[in-house]
């Protein structure tokens, strides 16, 4: 039986598009897989390149990086089990939420008796997670700002195997915060931004809860703190 460990792979950018060779002894073997992986990696739109790499969506890591190697080798195992294994970890590390949308799906499970998991448990998630496969780590909520150690579970992500990604309503983006999201690790972020008004957006987030200020989020200091995060590798 081959094993994932016998056979390496390297890869080059060409444009829009990866060429990928796979080489050791059973290299043969896995030629047709690989073909296969690089044509859907290679259907994928590319949005940007950062560097040499390949940056196609915030689902994806960039290619050719070694969380990037990692969703290779993801898809060939599954391709061999002949099921699918988990790509996304979407982990919603507390219910709490200074906001309260009409449309909120985290609403229902506030209250219910239950308990956060702790940070260790939730980097022993993290790590499962990964070595299932996962090469994309969601931090969401509720808020995910709310929790003390959001930025110490960004850091556990081991970036040779996914990139983490945080989902926040964006009331608490100070600049300080977007700076420790950068030294964290952080490799992408979604802003919920209800309206492109200020006035929806308030009333739709609950005016007494929070603010839920889409100007707020995008006039803090993103560029500077964004671009000297460590990139993918
Ligand atoms: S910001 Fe998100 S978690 Fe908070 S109330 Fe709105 S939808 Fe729910």
């Amino acid at each position: 039986m081959p094993r994932f460990e016998d056979i390496g792979l390297e890869c080059e950018v060409m444009g829009d598009r990866i060429e990928a060779n796979v080489f050791g002894p059973p290299a043969s073997l896995f030629e047709d897989q690989v073909a296969r992986v690089v044509n859907a990696i290679n259907s994928l739109k590319v949005i940007a390149h950062r560097g040499d790499r390949l940056v196609y969506n915030l689902y994806n890591p960039p290619q050719p990086t070694r969380a990037g190697f990692h969703a290779f080798e993801r898809n060939m195992k599954a391709e061999m089990a002949g099921h699918a294994l988990p790509a996304t970890a979407n982990l919603a590390i507390t219910m709490a939420c200074q906001c309260r949308c009409v449309h909120c799906s985290a609403e229902r499970f506030r209250d219910n008796g239950g308990r956060e998991l702790t940070t260790d448990e939730l980097k022993s998630v993290v790590t499962q997670a990964t070595d299932l496969g996962c090469t994309v780590v969601i931090f969401t909520g509720g808020e995910p700002l709310l929790r003390d150690d959001l930025f110490e579970l960004i850091a556990h992500v081991d970036r040779d195997n996914a990139v983490p990604m945080a989902f926040t309503n964006g009331d608490l983006l100070t600049a300080q915060n977007v700076s420790k999201f950068a030294d964290a690790g952080l490799y992408s972020m979604y802003v919920s931004i209800d309206s492109p008004d200020r006035r929806s957006t308030t009333a739709c987030a609950g005016a007494r809860a929070c603010s839920k200020r889409p100007s707020k989020a995008f006039t803090a200091p993103w560029t500077r703190e964004y671009s000297s995060g460590s990139p993918p590798t």
